[in-house]
């Protein structure tokens, strides 16, 4: 379980603890037996652990002490499981973790995509489930637009481990390769997959705010489980740093084998004018990237 994961559990305890604290405080106001029915349960277990009271006589004292806590709300008009511990999740309890050896819990899985998406800039609706082939104008487009949705489909079950761990779409603008772009980070977050969607463009803003401030900026472009860098050619050629960010993007990546989605609408001979040799080899390196060309009419600027 990550930090954060764990930290939300915690946090979550405290606020369901807090809560039911308040609601005792509140019943013991309404009504003074309270005070001596909720302390009854551990008055038992002292007893039990200092070997004056049998566990046959702890149960029973327990089971009784449980009816008149409840007949005691139900008379006050309140539900019978009011002062219940509180679970947001009542199959883990808030731990996050259920068995032996133990796994995260469905509610943790849900809370973890949560996570992973919020801090990932991927959106929740261009998505393979929301993919729709109407929009394509022809019928070879569409079985275009169709193809590369099983393609990317099969990207993202492939990873983290993917043969080839990087993929190159290009084409010119309107041809959803944002859409693609996002739909994988979306389907590699739901798989699990610690993933950073970001624009070529935001990555130079980001590395040069980063220099301003004396940060190392490129981190979350270096360590994303999957990183997804779309626009690639509309960031500032910034000299001494545009072309060494990418470079050293992509290396450090390769280095460590993590597969990298990049989305431009610069051709072969566009990478290699606008990079140079060095880094325009990198990013269409046939032994580590599926190269998609995506042609035909622009979907955004068509007539509907
Ligand atoms: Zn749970």
């Amino acid at each position: 379980m990550t930090n954060e994961l764990k930290r939300y559990y915690s946090d979550l305890r405290d606020k369901n603890y807090r809560l039911w604290q308040k609601r005792i405080a509140e019943c013991e106001a309404k009504d003074g037996r309270f005070r001596a029915l909720m302390d009854e349960p551990s008055r038992v277990f002292l007893q039990v652990g200092a070997g004056r009271l049998s566990s046959a006589a702890a149960i029973s004292r327990i089971a009784q002490n449980t009816a008149e806590r409840k007949n005691l709300l139900i008379s006050l008009g309140l539900p019978s499981d009011y002062l219940d511990p509180i679970y947001t999740c009542p199959k883990c309890q808030d731990r996050g973790e259920i068995g032996e050896p133990s796994k995260l819990c469905s509610c943790a899985l849900k809370k973890q995509q949560e996570l992973l998406l919020s801090a990932s800039c991927i959106n929740d609706r261009e998505t393979f489930g929301n993919f729709n082939e109407a929009i394509y104008p022809s019928s070879e487009q569409k079985k275009q637009g169709l193809g590369m949705k099983r393609f990317c489909e099969r990207y993202v079950a492939a990873l983290p481990h993917s043969e080839k761990p990087n993929l190159l779409i290009v084409g010119q603008s309107g041809l959803g390769k944002s859409y693609f772009g996002n739909a994988i980070g979306y389907a590699a977050i739901e798989a699990g997959v610690r993933t950073f969607k970001s624009t070529a463009y935001q990555c130079i803003q980001d590395i040069l705010s980063g220099i301003d401030a004396r940060e190392d900026a490129v981190a979350p472009y270096v360590s994303a489980e999957l990183l997804i860098l779309d626009d690639l050619g509309t960031e500032a050629m910034v000299p001494n740093v545009t072309i060494e960010t990418i470079f050293r993007i992509l290396n450090e990546r390769a280095a460590a084998m993590l597969p990298t989605v990049l989305i431009s609408n610069l051709d072969r001979e566009g990478l290699f004018e606008r990079y140079g040799e060095r880094v325009a080899s990198r990013i269409i390196d046939g032994a580590l990237t599926s190269i998609v060309l995506l042609r035909g009419e622009n979907l955004r600027t068509r007539i509907r």
